[in-house]
């Protein structure tokens, strides 16, 4: 089955009208990424030279995703634009809330038990609006979305950091946040600023015991984790179409953690292979068709450093295994270099755990080349010297490396399997001991290995690697075995090498008809078919923010002042509060508990003007909201930086926040307070942050006025009765300024909908 296969014939139906008209509009050499992005905009009148990493620019991308984490309050402020369906083919991902534990079959059981009330939501809205859902075990996100949704040329966003790695298919696929997604499922242009372009040649060919994933190690520790920050991370050259599509993938997957928007590589004959392997011929045929159009134009290739923003190239045939870490995927270290790395760092070598798969490592290639390691050591009476778990990304891949018998080989060396989800990369697995703390090392192929990222265990030196290099070390037992080198000592006490790794990019044998776990959507449900368990602490109906009343703001008693850095983690931690994600009266009760008040030094600990006394921001807020005032924050430099978590803006404006006065914000956090109805504004003259004082009322005039442009008053009432006035600026535009007077963005969509009897 090929999933939303009218959308997919006609984007290429129109691609080659639009890449002339592009073409014509632009009249220059185009590279890969631009072709995608240029076909992707959403107002076609508004196509010209954009400055690369200083427009910004609104897209129509062709799909979305979500993971179950996140897509729990994406939906439920989707729900509230008042649309019959997604205005896209979406689809919905149950793979991050399951725990790691006893093995696959018993760990999804108890997932289902204690994650129950989310799914039954997804599952429910899935239905209502048209939503393609994959149940908890069909498999992680972008391994599904490379086997059924991804195709060349196309756009697609997905609320998880690794959504790029459908670049693997020659896709454009960005991780956005839950506020992003709701404008695309809605039907608004998504707003990107127009993205710079890293060229990356590969030349050669991968042998021995190199791989795809060392190609994107030795990336990584070129561009570090900033480098590719703000860019599109182009692949092309001999060495990239010799790469598998699942390689490919990989590279792009992560990509992410050189910071990049997103990777991509060139249509080439292993995307039409995938394709076809995993019943997509069609699609195959239609790319083929349009294959000029899925490459840059040949000028680039001849002259690739003047077309990109920074060129660079690789040669695979030199290329040797890479181990990165710990703590950070941009140390990266060439395996011959390890022992010296190691003893110089301190570093403790003795592996206790070797973990494969997840949605960055677990295709065929990757999961028979790791095989034919443990094959080969069995063969030579090798044992396992380290634990070792398996994750495959998708059922569809678990099914089929269970029938050609790798899993079985997994398991002879004492290999645990885990589900088809994130597990021990998200920091979903129960660990044993890991609550002790002490100093351990762990080796994996998944793609980040930051502190407590694993097992929650602070001094875990977590290292990433290639499946079979990971494989050759739980052999091993010691992290600075280099398989191409050394030795091992075999149950006969002779000294034995391991053969170097073989593997196959695709099945010979197919991928077979499994029951993959997705469930066809059942739409035109109606609201009542919404299951929310009643008294739910997870899940929770949002009700639409009131419009604006058209008048000034007066006597708003300041909430806080925040001190220095102010994060999206400050305003809305995670951890503990993940579980609150789809409840926004809960999570709001982390609002700002991480901010330092510049009064006292401490955190979520600040004056109630109410009562006189020290409460915490939540509580306060809560207390303005009830006695009808609304407040104010005020913060200093890029303000709101970090993730691009709504709930960082959702949270103020249910508390009753009305205004965030700050010296700079972040861009993203800004606009999305602006869309949630929050004004935001900034000092004319950033010294006037020093004015506030703790127990001020504010009047915020001037919003008759309110226009791109304007400034607005802030007159600040002192407790000793005197005022300071000065002025503040707005960076709304006129659409923007809609939403404010609105109540929020969504309201707008929700009132044009009823308008139009939708
Ligand atoms: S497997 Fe890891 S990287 Fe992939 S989606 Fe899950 S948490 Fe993210």
């Amino acid at each position: 089955m090929i999933f939303d296969f009218e959308m997919i014939d006609s984007f290429y139906k129109q691609l080659e009208s639009r890449i002339l008209e592009i073409r014509k509009k632009l009249n220059h050499p185009l590279t890969l990424s631009e072709k995608i992005l240029f076909t992707h905009i959403y107002s076609r009148n508004h196509i010209k030279s954009f400055g690369r990493g200083i427009d910004y620019v609104d897209f129509l991308p062709d799909r979305v995703a979500m993971q179950d984490a996140t897509a729990q309050m994406a939906i439920l402020q989707f729900m509230m634009a008042g649309k019959e369906t997604t205005a896209v083919p979406t689809s919905v991902h149950c793979d991050h809330l399951i725990l790691a534990q006893s093995g696959a079959a018993a760990d999804l059981k108890t997932a289902g038990v204690t994650n129950k009330e989310v799914y039954d939501f997804l599952s429910s809205v899935c239905n209502k609006y048209d939503i393609g859902f994959w149940k908890p075990g069909a498999g992680i996100i972008h391994q599904i979305v490379l086997e059924n949704y991804a195709f060349p040329g196309g756009m697609m966003i997905g609320t998880d950091s690794h959504t790029p790695n459908a670049g693997g298919l020659g896709m454009i696929a960005i991780g956005v946040g839950g506020a992003d997604a709701v404008d695309v499922l809605a039907g608004m242009g998504w707003e990107l600023k127009f993205p710079k372009i890293i060229g990356i040649k590969l030349t050669g060919k991968l042998s021995g015991w190199s791989s795809a994933k060392d190609i994107i190690l030795k990336i990584s520790g070129l561009l570090t984790v900033k480098g590719g920050t703000g860019s599109i991370i182009e692949y092309f050259g001999e060495g990239a179409e010799s790469l598998s599509c699942t390689g490919k993938a990989t590279i792009c997957n992560m990509g992410a953690e050189t910071g990049a928007t997103c990777s991509i590589f060139s249509f080439d004959k292993s995307m039409i292979e995938y394709l076809n392997a995993t019943g997509r011929k069609d699609v195959a045929d239609l790319a083929r068709e349009n294959e000029a159009h899925l490459k840059a134009d040949s000028e680039v290739y001849a002259d690739p450093a003047r077309y990109y923003d920074q060129y660079i190239e690789i040669n695979l045939s030199e290329l040797e295994p890479y181990i990165n870490g710990p703590f950070t995927p941009d140390l990266a270290t060439p395996i011959s270099k390890m022992k010296e790395e190691a003893a110089k760092n301190n570093w403790p070598i003795d592996v206790e755990v070797g973990l494969i798969g997840s949605c960055t490592n677990s295709s065929y290639e990757d999961i028979s080349r790791a095989a034919s390691v443990v094959k080969n050591a069995l063969s030579q009476k090798l044992v396992a010297r380290s634990e070792f778990t398996i994750t495959p990304g998708s059922e569809q891949i678990r099914a089929i490396t269970e029938r050609d018998g790798f899993l079985e080989l997994f398991r002879k060396i004492g290999g645990q399997v885990f589900a088809n989800a994130c597990g021990p990369c998200i920091g979903q697995w129960a660990r044993k001991d890991a609550n002790n703390k002490k100093v351990n090392t762990i080796i994996h192929s998944f793609n980040r290995n930051f502190a407590k990222r694993t097992d929650g265990n602070p001094n875990t030196y977590g290292f990433v690697a290639s499946p079979e290099i990971v494989t050759a070390i739980v052999l091993s037992g010691k992290l600075t075995f280099n398989p191409l080198t050394d030795t091992l000592t075999n149950g006969d006490g002779i000294e034995v090498r391991l053969a170097e790794p073989e593997g196959l990019n695709l099945p010979p044998d197919g991928f077979g008809n499994i029951d993959s776990g997705y469930q066809k959507p059942v739409h035109g449900s109606d609201e009542k078919s919404i299951i929310i368990a009643s008294g739910s602490d997870r899940l929770q109906m949002l009700s639409p923010f009131k419009e604006w009343d058209g008048k000034d703001f007066f006597n708003l008693p300041l909430l806080i002042k925040a001190k220095g850095k102010c994060t999206t983690d400050h305003i809305s931690m995670a951890g503990f509060w993940l579980k609150y994600r789809g409840h926004l009266e809960n999570i709001s009760e982390n609002y700002m508990i991480g901010a330092l008040n510049y009064f006292n030094d401490q955190t979520n600990s600040i004056l109630n003007q109410l009562t006189g006394s020290y409460d915490t921001v939540p509580h306060t807020a809560r207390a303005y909201r009830e006695s009808g005032s609304g407040s104010v924050v005020a913060g200093e430099e890029n303000f709101g930086e970090g993730s691009s978590r709504e709930h960082a803006a959702m949270e103020p404006r249910f508390l009753g926040v009305k205004v965030v006065l700050v010296k700079s914000f972040a861009r993203i956090h800004e606009t999305n307070l602006k869309k949630q109805g929050v004004l935001t504004l900034t000092f004319v003259n950033k010294d006037d942050y020093n004015k506030i004082k703790e127990d001020d009322k504010i009047d915020i005039t001037g919003l008759s006025k309110f226009a791109p442009g304007s400034q607005i008053t802030v007159t600040l009432a002192h407790s000793d009765g005197t005022k300071e006035k000065f002025l503040a600026n707005h960076s709304y535009n006129e659409s923007q300024i809609e939403w404010f007077n609105a109540g929020s963005a969504l309201n707008i969509i929700r009132k044009s909908n009823k308008i139009n009897g939708i």
